[in-house]
């Protein structure tokens, strides 16, 4: 794909969508990343039924660690591993509070140190809670890049390299949401919906499938 097509894709999504933000609910960058830790194999509408009832009773890192692993379990126990997602945001907590003077990192070493915090979770932290570049590939985003081939790739770090370097400079905060949201509601995995696709002649899918 062309630099021209790519533009004018992040041109489109930007029009439909001036203010892209995550689905996930959050008012901190500690309840952010609680919530990303937690949305691992699970709904972003399951984390946020979650947190709904965690944030007000917990969203500090003194106050889940006080919940312990057992007091955490009961207000997640809804969304998928549960058991080992309290047990790391538990011993993520832990570590905040000690190495970290209870706040967030702003910087990919120490949150990847942070346990159940991988290199997409921390990416989420770093774009969304501290506005970084950086570049979160999820399933949808890796589909979206492959199938239009906006920043085709065959592992998500390859993905994510190319996206980074491809996305035109004024839309690479925000392509993050925007092709989440593109890979969630329109380009979906099964059957996309390339019929109300707003990118639709800009992509290269289209272009060998309509050949068909
Ligand atoms: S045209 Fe179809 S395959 Fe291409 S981005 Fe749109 S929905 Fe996805």
């Amino acid at each position: 794909m062309n630099a021209a097509k790519r533009l004018e894709i992040f041109r489109r999504l930007h029009e439909d969508n001036p203010e892209p933000k995550t689905e996930l609910a959050y008012s901190t960058p500690f309840e952010l990343l609680v919530a990303v830790t937690l949305s691992a194999q699970a709904t972003d509408v399951s984390v946020n039924k979650a947190t709904a009832k965690l944030f007000p009773v917990a969203n500090t890192p003194e106050a889940i660690y006080a919940l312990g692993v057992d007091g955490l379990s009961a207000y997640i126990k809804t969304i998928g591993l549960y058991n080992s997602k309290a047990k790391n945001v538990i011993e993520a907590c832990r570590l905040l509070i000690e190495k970290h003077g209870s706040q967030v990192p702003d910087n990919r070493e120490d949150l990847e140190a942070l346990p159940g915090v991988g290199r997409k979770t921390a990416n989420v932290v770093l774009n969304t809670a501290f506005r970084q570049l950086a570049m979160a590939v999820d399933t949808h985003i890796f589909r979206v890049s492959n199938r239009t081939g906006i920043a085709p790739g065959k592992n998500v770090v390859e993905v994510e390299k190319k996206l980074l370097k491809f996305v035109p400079k004024d839309y690479l905060l925000d392509a993050h949401h925007w092709l989440i949201l593109h890979g969630r509601y329109v380009c979906v995995a099964r059957k996309p919906r390339c019929g109300s696709c707003r990118i639709e002649d800009l992509c290269e899918y289209r272009e060998k499938t309509s050949n068909d």
